[in-house]
């Protein structure tokens, strides 16, 4: 019997239980995983709350990394005792989760299992956002929101890596000093009152950034559009704060033809396009260029606190639960 983090209905972190799951063998083209670590992510929040839908009950989860335990018919390329760390959309807040081998990448030696599970998920959505949405140049300033978050953090080290000059955008003066370390020039510490388009401008000598990184939604949307340089792209990519308000296309035109994607990494993270992704994440986490920082590891049963702190925006880094 493997225990498991159930949700039953959808609502605040209380609504949580840790309970037994009679997890059936895996099937066709899955394996089984002995989960070792699991990174907790803003989206197992949208799930938990009704925002993101999902089937209920459900298995939280959206990523976890372990030990095959046992593979299912047709799994190629994969074998019981292999390490690795999967893409899991729910289901992965368990002792044991069945996981689409398609879904999953081998763990290179020298990346231990907090490691990957603090950076798969969170460091993808990375690759995803500076080598496809939008392909970050050294000579481009960026803004990016959150930097010191789990994203954040990653995406601040690896557009550092790349060259680009970094705004951050941060909550705290602690998330400032944070955010500094990751590789962000340039940092403007948000309250309700902050303008930070104003903020942008006086630090581009009035020209803007290219690229804006927007995973806050609501409360920055509308700075984050103000803040882009013409023929700037506006990446809004998540809803920390709720979702963005709707837009029309001509504001984009009057604001400098601007371009405005939302994309979602389970739409680039396929199968066919999965394990060169992972391949490129873990050598820039064996490089030294990623270093994810873990800054909460929390037993699994206790997935509601880890809940509440990332929702509280107080939290920096990743969080991970551990089995
Ligand atoms: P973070 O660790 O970044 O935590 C969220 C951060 O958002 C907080 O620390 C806080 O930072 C900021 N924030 C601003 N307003 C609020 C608010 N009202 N409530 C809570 N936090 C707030 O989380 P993750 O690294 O897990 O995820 C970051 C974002 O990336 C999320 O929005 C997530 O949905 C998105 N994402 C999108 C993916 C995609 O495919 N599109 C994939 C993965 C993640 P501060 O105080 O510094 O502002």
């Amino acid at each position: 019997m493997s225990k498991a983090i159930f949700i039953d209905q959808h609502g605040s972190s209380d609504i949580l239980t840790f309970r037994d799951h009679d997890l059936p063998p895996p099937g066709a083209n899955q394996i089984r995983v002995k989960n070792a670590a699991i990174g907790v992510n803003f989206i197992d929040i949208y799930q938990r709350r009704g925002l993101y839908p999902i089937d209920l009950p459900a298995i939280l989860g959206s990523e976890c990394a372990g030990l095959i335990a046992a593979v299912g018919d047709g799994v190629t390329g994969f074998s019981v005792g292999d390490r690795v760390a999967c893409l899991t959309g729910t289901s992965a807040y368990a002792e044991y989760s069945n996981v689409a081998a398609s879904s999953a990448a081998k763990i290179p030696d020298g990346i231990d299992y907090d490691i990957a599970a603090a950076v798969f998920l969170k460091g993808l959505t990375t690759e995803m956002l500076l080598r496809q949405v939008y392909q970050l140049k050294a000579e481009d300033t960026c803004l990016v929101h959150a930097a010191a978050g789990g994203v954040g953090t990653i995406l601040c080290q690896w557009a550092r890596n790349i060259g680009a000059r970094i705004i951050g955008v941060v909550g705290s003066d602690d998330k400032a000093a944070i955010a500094k370390a990751n590789g962000a020039s340039d940092i403007i510490v948000r309250d309700a009152t902050t303008d930070i388009a104003a903020a942008v401008r006086r630090l581009t000598n009035d020209a803007g950034v290219q690229v804006a990184y927007d995973s806050v939604g609501a409360a920055t949307f509308d700075a984050s559009l103000d803040s882009l340089a013409p023929l700037g792209h506006m990446v809004t990519f998540g809803n920390a704060s709720g979702p963005p308000p709707a837009i029309e296309p001509l504001a984009l035109a009057r604001r400098g033809s601007l371009t405005l994607t939302r994309p979602t990494l389970f739409h680039y993270a396929t199968p066919d396009h999965l394990p060169a992704m992972a391949t490129t994440l873990f050598a820039m986490v064996s490089q030294g260029a990623v270093i994810p920082k873990i800054s909460h590891r929390i037993p699994l049963a206790d997935a509601a606190k880890a809940h509440s702190l990332l929702e509280s925006g107080k939290t920096n880094g990743s969080i991970i639960l551990t089995t």
